[in-house]
């Protein structure tokens, strides 16, 4: 199985980054045709998501969201105090999934996937593998 691990360093609380041409070089390095790429995030206040990297706007517009869905309430019990950020990492999820075909990944034109940082900023890492 081919695996790789991409190391991320986020430079904001809260910040989506652009990993789509790191992960494209992951595909063509490992010369694989056809297959299912799987991306993980192993922590507990980060994700990874596909959206929209033609507009920068789109990610503030989904940070924004966020953290109005899920504001830091005096509430949480969590001593860290970073609950909101463990919650947003639940919502969005630390994997994906994105098929290779003819040893390209199969993208809309406008999607990007994006490392998810919600507790930055930090050193972080993302897992590749190839099935
Ligand atoms: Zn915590």
């Amino acid at each position: 199985m081919e695996i790789k691990q991409i190391a991320i360093r986020s430079s904001k609380r809260e910040e989506l980054i652009d990993i789509t041409s790191e992960v494209r070089q992951f595909i063509i390095d490992s010369n694989i045709e056809d297959g299912k790429l799987t991306l993980y995030v192993p922590h507990t206040t980060a994700a990874v998501t596909i959206n929209e990297n033609a507009d920068p706007t789109v990610c503030d517009d989904i940070i924004f969201a966020l953290n109005k869905l899920i504001p830091r309430m005096k509430e949480f019990r969590h001593l860290e105090g970073n609950s909101d950020a463990h919650i947003k990492s639940s919502l969005i999820g630390c994997s994906q999934d994105v098929i290779i075909s003819k040893g390209n990944l199969i993208l809309g034109t406008w999607q990007g996937i994006f490392f998810c940082e919600f507790d930055g900023p930090r050193n972080r890492t993302i897992i590749l593998t190839i099935n």
